[in-house]
């Protein structure tokens, strides 16, 4: 289907974004890569008065180390993310959990804040961005804030960032050296999970000093799997103690039942999965 007609405006700041969404308000609708809402529209499920597309803000883009932390760039492309040496070497888990997003067409084009953004509960980036603690800036009429990646995803399709307000960059605590991985179960090549798990941890000495696990499509939003990360910190990084705390991996999910399986379908896959992500993970 061909989208409602709407206005377009591609400013070059954010300073202008602003204005152009306090200007339109309730009428405008934020475009990123355009991967997630171009369908949206054309399915006519939305149909925004104006369209403002953010592809033209340079200083949304790019990846920089901050210290403690690497800042992603709101408007990063997925492609640019699972490829950058930064990434890779302080936060692996978001450089695994990118290259199982979609195809490369829609890596190229769809971006690391938009998908955020969009919250969809199936969507890759989400877990791990909450594994890691992730912190997202938003900039809006009041100035800027950071909110915590536990405060952000609020329920489905939903997050912190108001009406009037724009992510602008993503901070990632670096987790040097540890190891990192996503597993992910589909039913198609390239589509969204019908469940996965995000793992990284810190193994030291054959011990496993810090691990932290989230999970994606287990409920509204990404959810931490706090009773494993509970039930395998300080113990031998072994097969045996993995498996172990893996069977804790549905505690606290409420995961949906659809047509590519039902709830408790779910319960017994994160358990497989959260046990295979974690090996992995344990393993370097
Ligand atoms: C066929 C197909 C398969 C896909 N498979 C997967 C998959 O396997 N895993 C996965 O994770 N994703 C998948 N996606 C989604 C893809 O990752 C998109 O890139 C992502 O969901 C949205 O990113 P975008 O930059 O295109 O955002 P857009 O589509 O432009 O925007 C998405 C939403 O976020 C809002 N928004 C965007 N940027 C901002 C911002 N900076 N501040 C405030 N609001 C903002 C927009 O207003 C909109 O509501 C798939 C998409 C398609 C079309």
């Amino acid at each position: 289907m061909i989208p409602a007609p709407f206005e377009y405006v591609a400013p070059t700041s954010v300073e202008e974004a602003l204005q152009a969404l306090s200007e339109h308000g309730d009428d405008a609708k934020i475009m990123a890569g355009g991967q997630s809402l171009l369908p949206v529209l054309r399915m006519r499920l939305n149909a925004p008065e104006w369209v403002i597309d953010l592809s033209r803000i340079d200083s949304m883009r790019g990846i920089r180390d901050d210290g403690d932390a690497i800042v992603i760039g709101a408007m990063t492309t997925h492609h640019d993310v699972l490829n950058d040496a930064l990434v890779r070497e302080h936060a692996l888990l978001i450089t695994k959990a990118a290259t199982e997003v979609a195809d490369a067409q829609i890596r190229h084009r769809g971006t690391f804040g938009g998908a955020l953004a969009h919250a969809d509960p199936a969507g890759d980036l989400g877990a791990p961005a909450l594994a890691l603690g992730a912190e997202f800036v938003i900039v809006g009429p009041g100035g800027t804030r950071t909110v915590a990646a536990d405060d952000f995803f609020v329920d489905l399709f939903e997050t912190a960032i108001g009406e009037d307000e724009l992510l602008t960059e993503v901070r990632i605590p670096k987790h040097t050296g540890w190891g990192a991985h996503y597993e992910k179960f589909v039913r198609v090549a390239h589509q969204w999970p019908i469940c996965a798990v995000a793992a990284t941890a810190k193994v030291d000495g054959g011990v496993v000093q810090q691990v932290r696990v989230g999970l994606t499509n287990m409920g509204n939003t990404p959810l931490r799997a706090r009773a494993v990360e509970d039930a395998l910190t300080g113990q031998q990084a072994t097969a045996d103690a993995v498996r172990a705390a893996a069977e804790h991996a549905a505690e606290g999910a409420n995961p949906p039942s659809d047509l590519n399986g039902d709830a408790d379908y779910r319960r017994h896959l994160v358990t497989v999965l959260t046990r295979r992500a974690l090996l992995a993970a344990v393993g370097g």
